[in-house]
């Protein structure tokens, strides 16, 4: 009972003779009815009558203090579905303080909610924002990670791959994400692991090269692994792979000044030692001014179009003179057999090693000396069958020519070219290094004829 008046009542059950005395009551009791009840308002949630307020309009600044404090500290504030509705009456003073309805009371018995904007990368939700505004603040500091205008750098277009969409939702505070933390997110891209079942020839390098990762990248998914563990064919390792959850593709044009490296020309000296070399001109790096078009994803280029090209400084080329080495002058040559015939010089170079046993192990190739970064070419047409990092052999190059032909290239400084990669004669392949056991800087060749080495030398000309 909530102490609306309704005594009333009771005085109908009263004989007429009391009737006058009744009104006379009437007109007391309401004077005092008047004296003892004030004005109020019935609050009431969704049809129920919950308690009361002094007046509307205190009610309604009840229900706006409640929605503002739910939004904490922030600018939001809550919105509410519940039908709110006051109804004007009378009660008796004490009521009022009785069955006031209190902010504590009314906050827990109304249901709120926040109106927030979902925002999805190809369908997938990623994050719920405050406001539209937020979401398009977030997207425009994602693109200026990868496309900043400069002076070199005119940026003609800039959108983003994937299909992005916003849309408002209702939700409650705690599912709110912070600007900031979505910025984060979206920097750091999402991981996609997959596995990987490890094929002939493959290497750690190779199995990188061939999902376009790093090596470190891909031991980073295999914890306890390491560069010089085999690997075994048929075995599964993961490939954990971060990316970006947004891709900006922009285009423009940039101007820069790029770098033109120099050639290395050796030539033979016949006045030099045997086995010796003479820098006869330092070579040096040349200059140009490039003005390309652009397009880029993530910062990245995927296409590059040359518009102008303009050279500051032409390069040196240098100049190396080398001493005769009596083994490519003279036992290469008396020593060419034809039974596979097409091959050619992979490096012109003294030979370092023949192929036989040295130093009480065998030695499966011809190691040709030549200097660090100097190009060496492809004995024959064929096509590339491994490449990559080969333990001892370090940087390695395998060529298949058919016909049960195969030829191999080691310790590079450099591989320039690819698993598949169809090779003409003397193309240029890699660049001569020391890497894997090598004791200084030359090309390790071999050939190979039905899966065994053989001599180099019996079929080189
Ligand atoms: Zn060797």
């Amino acid at each position: 009972m909530l102490g609306r008046f309704s005594e009333s009542k009771v005085a109908w059950e009263f004989p007429k003779i009391v009737l006058g005395v009744m009104g006379l009551m009437v007109v007391l009791g309401g004077g005092l009815y008047y004296s003892q009840t004030t004005t109020a308002a019935a609050l009431m949630l969704n049809g129920q009558e919950i308690g009361y307020v002094a007046s509307p309009d205190a009610g309604k600044q009840l229900v706006d203090s409640i929605l503002v404090s739910q939004g904490d500290s922030s600018d939001l504030v809550a919105k509410t579905h519940d039908q709110i509705e006051f109804q004007d009456t009378r009660i008796r003073k004490g009521t009022l303080q009785e069955n006031s309805v209190t902010e504590a009371k009314l906050n827990n018995l109304i249901s709120t909610y926040f109106e927030g904007v979902q925002f999805s990368i190809e369908d997938a939700p990623i994050a719920i924002l405050p406001s539209e505004d937020d979401f398009q603040k977030i997207l425009q500091a994602y693109q200026e990670i990868y496309a900043k205008p400069s002076e070199n750098n005119t940026i003609t277009s800039v959108e983003f791959k994937e299909l992005i969409s916003s849309q408002p939702v209702e939700v409650q505070q705690a599912e709110f994400s912070s600007p900031e933390m979505v910025l984060e997110t979206l920097r750091k891209g999402h991981e996609a692991r997959t596995e990987y079942v490890v094929q002939p020839n493959d290497s750690w390098w190779l199995i990188a090269r061939k999902n376009d990762m790093l090596t470190k990248e891909v031991l980073a998914g295999n914890p306890g692994m390491d560069e010089d563990k085999t690997l075994q064919v048929g075995e599964k390792i993961n490939l954990v792979k971060v990316t970006p959850y947004l891709t900006v593709v922009s285009k423009g044009i940039y101007t820069g000044t790029e770098t033109i490296p120099f050639d290395v020309e050796s030539k033979t000296d016949y006045s030099l030692p045997s086995g010796s070399s003479v820098v006869r001109q330092e070579g040096s790096d040349g200059s140009k001014k490039v003005t390309y078009f652009y397009v880029q994803e993530n910062g990245k280029n995927i296409e590059k179009e040359v518009l102008e090209e303009k050279i500051i400084q032409q390069p040196v080329t240098q100049v190396i003179a080398k001493g005769p080495t009596y083994a490519s002058a003279n036992v290469a040559l008396s020593r060419g057999s034809g039974k596979v015939s097409g091959l050619g010089w992979p490096l012109r170079g003294g030979l370092n090693s023949y192929y036989g046993y040295r130093w009480g192990s065998f030695h499966t190739g011809l190691d040709i000396g030549g200097d660090t970064g100097q190009p060496f070419v492809a004995a024959a047409g064929g096509t590339v069958s491994s490449v990559g990092w080969s333990g001892g052999y370090g940087n390695m190059i395998l060529i298949d020519h058919g016909n049960g032909v195969a030829t191999r290239y080691a310790h590079a400084s450099k591989v320039s070219v690819s698993n598949g990669q169809q090779i003409s004669k003397g193309e240029s392949i890699g660049l001569v290094g020391s890497t894997g056991r090598s004791t200084g800087p030359h090309l390790h060749f071999e050939v190979i004829i039905n899966g065994d080495t053989v001599n180099p030398l019996n079929y080189l000309p």
